[in-house]
């Protein structure tokens, strides 16, 4: 049975019989004669090119759908079509960049066929629009140029301009916005803005945005996705008039999170209606987390950099009101205890001991506290040489033993005649005493100190212990010792004065020795700490 046909009248141009399948298709369908001339128009091409049936037919095709720039090539190719030659198109699947009745243009994959009518020759063409499909194609540039601009940018800002200007470029977004929150501010602020070229912005351009408000406000409170099809039907929306004005419809925003908060958004904005579509938002969701991660990274730099300024700051701020002014006071308090105990003057001369007693504890605390910026900060370096450590260590504990005396603690000491490992001997000393010092400042008068030092089994490495019967670290603290200012709660509870500064210190100079430092296992009560150095072999 034949199928039923549409008698379709186009104009002067006579009738051209349309079956009733092609009226029904999903495909744009429309056809024009040698002159170029419509003369069928089914429905799918109506929604697709935006003309109806009425507007359509006997109007020249070129002026119809053809983007000015390609008119000249098309006409070329319509003259060989109607000299009966195949030209670029006839019998192939190909294609085109095309523009719609609202003016925007639009890619289509179209072929197009001939048959010979009575009236003459005429041109069948199926189209349908691969927007989607050439987006997605496209995204693959877009992500190289993406990775490319995060890997050359000199600073967020820089970063961000990048993205919107490929994401605007590659996939032909009039107006793409980096929306970044601002949280000292309780702000978003317009990081990066690409229009395309031409395109006046005017009064579409906002800086800020209060949180909540706009589509980049709203994507971020509600930390989700947020497509509108059309931002000309959605007057709820801040800009919508403004979008209006520059012929933007469609509006996708999706949030760059770092797994915890939103830091900001990423918005498109286009110039045709679209429906919500998987594939662009699986793929604006990939670039922004992307992003995110990018500008979550550059904050950590950023603040490492403020942090070692800061340092610096410190450092230079400890040395010239701390060390200096404390190092005055003792001075002074030395000289005048010396003249008042000539005097035999037993108060002033008491208050003055506790004033000498407390500036050089203020005095280590200055000190420790140079070091350990100094050495984080790279400004103090290790100056290795061939060191001897059993002389260095044998130095700590003579030097120690008055202390040790003082609170008659048994001091054992087991080291070979020599101990050569590549080493800054001050630095190490520096090592011997403060944990010689601690062993000796926790360990209750009558306790034991031990210390011993030798090559391992292999010869490669220098063990060091320094182990005590002391007031010991509760375990649970022990993951914290080696932190800056941590004191454990021992020494806490018993009041002994300390800064928590000599183990960090003290880690500090054996890890740039490539050695390591840690509490060992203890029988008993008390402490020992194991050290271990690369040996001299
Ligand atoms: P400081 O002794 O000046 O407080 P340290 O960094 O040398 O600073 O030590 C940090 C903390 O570790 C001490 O406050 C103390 O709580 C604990 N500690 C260190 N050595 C010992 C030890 N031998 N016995 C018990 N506690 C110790």
């Amino acid at each position: 049975m034949p199928s039923p046909t549409v008698r379709v009248t186009c104009g002067e141009a006579g009738l051209h019989e349309v079956p009733a399948v092609l009226t029904a298709a999903l495909e744009a369908y429309f056809a024009f004669d040698r002159h170029g001339r419509v003369l069928a128009w089914n429905p799918a091409a109506e929604t697709t090119f935006g003309y109806t049936h009425a507007q359509a037919c006997g109007r020249q095709i070129e002026d119809l759908i053809v983007r000015p720039q390609s008119r000249p090539a098309g006409r070329a190719e319509l003259a060989a079509l109607a000299a009966g030659q195949s030209g670029h198109s006839l019998g192939r699947r190909l294609q085109w960049f095309v523009r719609h009745a609202d003016g925007h243009e639009f890619p289509v994959e179209m072929t197009l066929t001939s048959t010979d009518e009575p009236t003459g020759r005429i041109f069948h063409a199926f189209a349908h629009d691969v927007t989607s499909a050439h987006r997605a194609s496209r995204f693959a540039a877009v992500e190289t140029a993406v990775a490319r601009g995060l890997a050359e940018a000199a600073s967020s800002d820089t970063a961000g301009a990048h993205v919107v200007t490929a994401l605007g470029a590659h996939l032909d977004w009039p107006v793409v916005e980096l929306w970044l929150v601002d949280e000292q501010r309780q702000l978003l602020t317009c990081a990066a803005r690409y229009a395309r070229s031409g395109l006046r912005l005017g009064d579409f351009v906002l800086d800020e945005l209060e949180c909540g408000t706009g589509l980049p406000g709203r994507v971020c409170a509600e930390a989700t996705t947020c497509w509108v099809s059309d931002l000309q039907t959605s007057p709820g929306y801040l800009r919508a008039r403004a979008a209006g004005r520059i012929g933007l419809h469609v509006a996708i925003g999706v949030p760059l999170c770092n797994g915890v908060h939103t830091l900001g958004a990423l918005c498109v904005f286009g110039d045709r209606v679209e429906e919500p579509e998987e594939t662009l938002l699986s793929l604006l969701g990939g670039l922004a987390a992307q992003l995110g991660q990018y500008l979550e990274r550059r904050r950590a730099e950023e603040l490492a950099i403020e942090l070692a300024r800061t340092k610096d700051e410190f450092l230079a701020m400890v040395t010239h009101e701390l060390r200096n002014p404390v190092a005055t006071i003792a001075a002074a308090a030395t000289l005048l205890q010396e003249e008042l105990a000539e005097l035999n003057l037993e108060q002033p001369l008491r208050s003055l001991q506790a004033i000498t007693r407390n500036a050089e504890r203020l005095s280590v605390m200055a000190e420790d506290l140079l070091d350990l910026a100094r050495l984080e900060s790279g400004h103090l370096a290790i100056q290795p040489t061939d060191t001897d450590l059993a002389a260095i260590i044998g130095q700590a504990v003579e030097n120690a033993g008055p202390a040790a005396q003082a609170k008659q603690l048994t001091l054992t000491v087991r080291l070979p005649r020599r101990l050569d490992l590549h080493g800054d001997p001050v630095r190490l000393r520096q090592v011997a005493d403060n944990l010689l010092g601690n062993a000796i400042k926790y360990t209750p008068a009558g306790g034991a100190v031990t210390v011993t030092a030798g090559l391992d089994d292999t010869g490669q490495t220098v063990t060091w212990t320094v182990a005590d019967t002391g007031i010991g670290i509760p375990a649970a603290e022990r993951p914290r010792l080696f932190r800056r200012f941590y004191r454990a709660s021992t020494a806490l509870q018993q009041r002994i004065p300390g800064t928590g500064l000599g183990l960090v210190i003290s880690r500090t100079i054996i890890e740039r020795h490539r050695g390591t430092i840690a509490l060992a296992d203890h029988t008993g009560p008390g402490t020992t700490f194991l050290v271990r150095l690369p040996a001299t072999t």
